[in-house]
């Protein structure tokens, strides 16, 4: 027999509707959804080939456990008694879990409560903080919240886009085609982009090609310009702004020369940016990863918040500064609390608020952890007991020569995935997982979009949903009673009673709203929020707090060992760590392994042609990729794609951390490149 299922695509946080054709228990095909409201009928390369990866012949199935020295298969109870003896001896600071934004609501509340309650620690995070770190940093203290204030289906209605640091059409496709709808509509669309990358070329009407690592320069000229010529919205900057004046002072000391040679944009296309921008009466702001991942990621954020705000652009439909979170519950995990400072509901560890108080009232118990837990990185280098669950620092980490010797020394290391990833082949521990359609639970996608996802097929093998494996393991240790779900409709009724902003939201009305109802839902009546800061900003004094911020350089810039500029990024065919999509074999068939972007002029250089295999070399190490020379690459810089393990880009990134967030500076670093011998 053969049904039509509605789901939501696994892969990026757009969250587009698809249906699965399903014949007697398994995915036999897929079509977009008509009238889901994010997609309207579309989908992209990875959400027409979503479901293909379910069935890749190294699917893990069972679990298994390192006996001299190799991964052999087990039963449930002998691996999970063996987690729970040896956690036994763990010490607090000593234990460490990484979730992922892969996981559901359901799983990642379960997975911070577990760290918190069982092990006596806020060392529980995700990949967010290798992502978006910086946008708590930098928006915390400027508008009060780290969240896409929009709604996507907003975007098409602005009438200035404004995309830094962010490839949206091979990053966010559906959203890209929403932006394109806008510039039809008329909106002017500026990029900044070091590279012409498919987003810059096919959609912008200003390019600011800046030099890599230097946006703040780009943003603070184009403040200057700004409040230099009177193009600001005074009476917004008036009633809803504090910190003009320091703003003003500080950026009338900055010579618009020197900030013109520092970002590489000739003074003209500033201007003309800059005018588009404060001129426009609805302009929105969109960033990712290229202006984040950088030792100065939150100074990035803070200058292009404070340029938003000067121009008026908040608080009403489409406008505002948002983030871009790319997993599609990358904000659903941070929502739940897998975050080494937030209990659920971004609630600050160390705050007045006293989160863990409250905590230990809701979950019945004495004390909970009150000091902040280890960033992810560090979390890596200096616990002794780690649990990872859904991804993959092995690929994903900075510095993975290290990441792997940090491993390889755990008194127990555990992973907790679908298939045996380069973190899985390090463990002591492999626990199999459901994920996706087999098995039910919520998401958050970018813009605080809750969906919900059925079980539509059964696993394969022996395979148990991420929930319940923990539970079993809290039962274990002496938490039965706190950990007594059976499933994920119960976790979620105990999230929506300690998440405050997922109070009205139920597996009920999910079923029955096309489209998801975006959080803070604070009852069961409330349609949901669009729009934040349409009165006030969620800082204590309802303010935008205008941010002075000075251009500091990357932490490594080119010499005459390491000449060239390396920075990393995506294709659309491609997924993270390319743990799914590279097992979807349409997808690995249009890109099957890593190639870098090399400008023709340093290809002729160093006599590199069009396919010649190249050797890209840092103080970290090397890796090799076929090279495509293209001038979508300007003379010295050269990208390369961080889907492909075997030229794994974060063996040879930088692992310097920005101070303000522990966000690597994965963006810019030194390399030089020859033709591999
Ligand atoms: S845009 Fe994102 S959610 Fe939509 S089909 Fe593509 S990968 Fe899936």
């Amino acid at each position: 027999m053969v049904a039509y299922e509605k789901t939501i695509c696994p892969y990026c946080s757009c969250g587009c509707g698809i249906y699965l054709v399903i014949e007697d228990g398994k995915i036999i095909g897929q079509e977009p959804q008509n009238n889901h409201p994010v997609n309207e009928g579309g989908n992209c390369p990875k959400g027409r080939n979503a479901y293909q990866f379910l069935y890749a012949e190294d699917r893990l199935k069972t679990p298994m456990i390192r006996k001299d020295g190799r991964l052999v298969a087990c039963s449930w109870d002998e691996a999970l008694d063996l987690i729970a003896e040896k956690l036994k001896k763990a010490e607090p600071d000593e234990f460490g879990m990484l979730a992922s934004g892969k996981n559901t609501n359901e799983d990642a509340y379960v997975i911070q409560k577990f760290t918190r309650l069982v092990m006596g620690t806020n060392n529980v995070e995700y990949c967010g903080r290798l992502c978006h770190s910086s946008t708590a940093a930098g928006l915390g203290p400027t508008v009060g919240s780290g969240v896409m204030p929009i709604s996507q289906l907003d975007l098409e209605n602005v009438d200035c886009l404004f995309l830094v640091g962010i490839n949206l059409k091979e990053t966010f496709p559906l959203m890209y085609k929403r932006a394109l709808r806008a510039k039809k509509r008329g909106a002017k669309v500026i990029v900044i982009d070091p590279r012409k990358s498919a987003t810059a070329r096919e959609l912008s009407d200003v390019h600011l090609q800046v030099n890599c690592g230097t946006d703040v320069a780009a943003i603070n000229a184009m403040m200057k310009i700004i409040l230099e010529e009177g193009l600001e919205n005074k009476e917004f900057i008036e009633t809803r702004t504090s910190g003009i004046d320091a703003l003003r002072e500080h950026l009338a000391a900055m010579d618009l020369k020197e900030l013109v040679k520092i970002c590489g944009v000739p003074l003209n296309t500033l201007k003309k940016a800059a005018k588009i921008f404060a001129n426009a009466k609805n302009g929105s702001v969109l960033y990712n990863q290229g202006l984040n991942q950088h030792i100065t990621g939150a100074d990035g954020v803070k200058a292009l918040a404070t340029l938003a705000l000067i121009c008026g652009h908040y608080g009403r439909p489409g406008t505002g500064l948002s983030p871009t979170r790319g997993q599609i519950n990358g904000e659903g995990t941070g929502d739940m609390g897998c975050l080494n400072v937030f209990y659920p509901g971004f609630q600050k560890v160390g705050t007045p608020a006293e989160p863990h108080k409250k905590f230990a009232e809701y979950w019945g118990v004495e004390n909970l952890p009150d000091k902040p837990g280890l960033p992810y990185t560090k979390m890596i280098q200096q616990t002794k007991y780690m649990w990872i669950i859904g991804t993959n620092p092995m690929v994903a980490a900075p510095d993975t020569t290290n990441v792997k010797k940090d491993l390889q020394s755990k008194e127990l290391l555990i992973v907790q995935d679908i298939f045996p990833t380069e973190t899985a082949e390090l463990a002591d521990v492999v626990l199999p997982v459901s994920t996706w359609v087999e098995r039910e639970g919520i998401h958050a996608y970018v813009d605080r979009r809750v969906q919900k996802i059925n079980k539509l097929i059964d696993a394969p093998g022996d395979v148990k949903n991420d929930w319940w494996i923990i539970t079993q393991v809290a039962e274990r240790m002496g938490f039965k009673d706190k950990f007594d779900f059976s499933s994920s409709r119960e976790i979620f009724e105990e999230i929506r009673r300690v998440v405050p902003p997922y109070k009205g939201i139920t597996y009920e009305r999910l079923e029955e709203t096309l489209g998801g109802i975006q959080w803070p839902c604070p009852n069961e009546d409330h349609p949901g929020t669009h729009t934040f800061f349409t009165e006030k900003f969620n800082t204590p004094d309802g303010l935008g707090h205008l941010q002075v911020v000075n251009f500091i350089p990357p932490s490594e810039v080119p010499d005459k060992d390491y000449p060239y500029i390396l920075t990393t990024g995506r294709t659309i065919f491609h997924y993270h760590t390319g743990t799914m999509s590279r097992r979807t074999p349409k997808l690995d068939a249009e890109v099957s392994g890593a190639y870098v972007q090399v400008n023709p002029k340093d290809a002729s250089l160093q006599d590199i042609q069009n396919g010649s295999m190249v050797t890209l070399s840092t103080r970290r190490g090397s890796v090799q990729a076929k090279a495509r020379v293209t001038a979508d690459v300007p003379e010295g810089l050269v990208f390369l794609p961080f889907h492909f393990s075997e030229a794994s880009a974060n063996k040879i990134t930088n692992p310097v951390l920005d101070p303000a967030c522990g966000m690597p500076e994965y963006k810019v670093c030194a390399v030089k490149m020859e033709v591999s011998k």
